[in-house]
């Protein structure tokens, strides 16, 4: 330690001055005095004396108020208090203040010496310590700022559009990706804003406004020249929402492309089709035919049978996505499920299933939609629910309107999806890879189902566990943007 610190003595009794001038030369310290109060003022404005030390009785006033008031303007430089005699209350007085040491007379020169130099050590060793915190701190500091910028690049650079809102749908934070997906770029300032009132888009406000139990998580957000968004809204807990946006307008195009092709292909093979059938329908008439080409023809007549029906449902696939017999009317959604089920009623019957229908009979639950599709859509729902369910099962169909949308029901005890095959099973001959022996199927009914739900703005999904059941839940907006 350098032996040339400044001892600051606040002495006004000149009797024990010399002792004290004597023991800090001893101890090779430099020593300023200050006999009152505006003189120990002075010396503190103009130099930084390593440690103070203070008379019991300081200028006719308490040396410990004195060292209070140090200690408050200087909380890292010791203090020591020198009392005339020992007294119990001041001592204690003076630790709670926060004061280094004390010395009592009669006082003895390595005493004065030892003290001053415990005090300064002990007060080095907080700087020091101080000072190392200071620098981790600031470090792991640093080093946030810098995840923080990395987060930032990441961010801006990313092609995904990502928005963070708070609990009342205020923007907390967008992306350049939200901003050019929207046309933002002329929008200085976001943060805080209500996110529908910068963004106005339907389909955003759909995926905001809808109630998150009877919304699918993703979502689909689209645009009038074609462009098309994939949107997820995750809730975070104490902070609000995460809405991440995804580009599929090119997996919307080669969609497309491929339903094109589906469907010229059909359509060429719709008439050789038919040929077959009417020439094998012709044999039994131009000649007598024996029991072995009986049955043959009877198996080339399914066969057939099978594949027209597969033609004529991606047929008809096609001009539901097409729009084609789109017409959409007010018709009572609770009346056609009632008929639905009233046409199913046999095959019901002959599997000894229980079918339940639960439909709130105070007012009837009217949409504007296309009944023939209408009606396609609950067909392929209920025909599946009874299709995989075991005989003696149990099938459920429940209607009920909420925030000006229906919603739909079809539940039954079958065997359940397997969670793997469920983001499938509404693409285009998607079967489960549980689906029972013996139990046909081409996996265009859902897709059929989708298309029809698409097109009256509505939402599909399943909700299944396995060897329960299953339910697909249709959510069906009542009225569209007011038509
Ligand atoms: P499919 O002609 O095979 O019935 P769908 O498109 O109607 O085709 O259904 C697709 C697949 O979804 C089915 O093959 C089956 O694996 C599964 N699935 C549909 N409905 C049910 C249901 N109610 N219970 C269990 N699995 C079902």
């Amino acid at each position: 330690m350098p032996k040339s610190d400044l001892i600051l003595l606040a002495l006004s009794d000149i009797h024990v001055l010399p002792l004290f001038e004597r023991a800090l030369a001893a101890a090779s310290y430099k020593a300023a005095i200050a006999r009152e109060k505006v003189a120990l003022d002075k010396i503190l404005q103009e130099t930084s004396p390593a440690l103070v030390i203070v008379e019991e009785n300081f200028d006719g006033t308490s040396g410990l108020e004195v060292a209070e008031e140090l200690l408050e303007r200087f909380p890292t430089m010791p203090v020591v208090l020198f009392l005339g005699q020992e007294n119990a209350p001041a001592l204690r007085k003076a630790m709670r203040v926060g004061i280094s040491d004390c010395l009592c007379a009669p006082l003895r020169i390595e005493e004065i010496g030892k003290a001053v130099e415990r005090s300064i050590q002990r007060a080095d060793r907080v700087g020091d310590w101080t000072r190392r915190e200071i620098r981790r701190t600031t470090a792991s500091l640093e080093q946030r700022v810098k995840d923080l910028q990395k987060f930032e690049t990441i961010l801006n650079s990313i092609e995904d559009g990502v928005m963070i809102l708070d609990e009342r749908q205020c923007i907390l934070l967008v992306n350049p990706a939200v901003r050019r997906t929207f046309g933002l770029w002329q929008e200085e300032d976001l943060v805080g804003r209500p996110v529908l009132d910068v963004i106005s888009h339907p389909d955003l406000r759909t995926l905001l406004n809808s109630d998150r139990k009877t919304v699918a998580p993703h979502h689909e957000i689209n645009f009038d020249d074609g462009r098309c968004l994939s949107a997820q809204c995750t809730p975070i807990p104490g902070i609000g929402f995460a809405i991440t946006m995804q580009d599929i307008s090119y997996l919307r195009q080669i969609d497309r492309l491929k339903s094109e092709f589906i469907n010229t292909v059909s359509h060429d093979l719709r008439s050789p089709l038919t040929a077959i059938l009417g020439y094998v329908d012709l044999l039994e008439r131009v000649g007598p035919l024996n029991d072995a080409q009986r049955e043959f023809v009877q198996r080339v007549q399914v066969s057939v049978e099978s594949i027209t029906n597969l033609v004529n449902d991606l047929l008809e696939l096609g001009r539901i996505e097409a729009g084609v017999d789109s017409q959409k009317e007010m018709i009572r959604l609770d009346t056609l499920v009632q008929l639905t089920a009233e046409t199913f009623e046999a095959q019901i019957q002959e599997k000894r299933q229980k079918l339940t229908l639960d439909i709130p009979s105070e007012k009837p639950l009217e949409l504007r939609g296309n009944p023939i599709r209408l009606r396609q859509m609950l067909d392929n729902l209920l025909g599946n629910a009874i299709k995989y369910t075991p005989e003696g099962g149990e099938i459920t169909i429940e209607l009920e309107e909420q925030a000006g949308q229906i919603i739909l029901r079809v539940s039954d005890t079958g065997p359940g999806i397997p969670p793997s095959d469920q983001p499938h099973i509404f693409d285009k001959f998607y079967r489960a890879s549980n689906v029972p022996k013996g139990v046909g199927g081409s996996g265009l009914g859902l897709a059929i189902v989708k298309s029809i739900v698409d097109n009256h703005h509505g939402r599909i999904w399943v909700e299944s566990v396995m060897g329960k059941g299953s339910t697909f839940v249709v959510v069906l907006p009542i009225y569209r943007n007011g038509k």
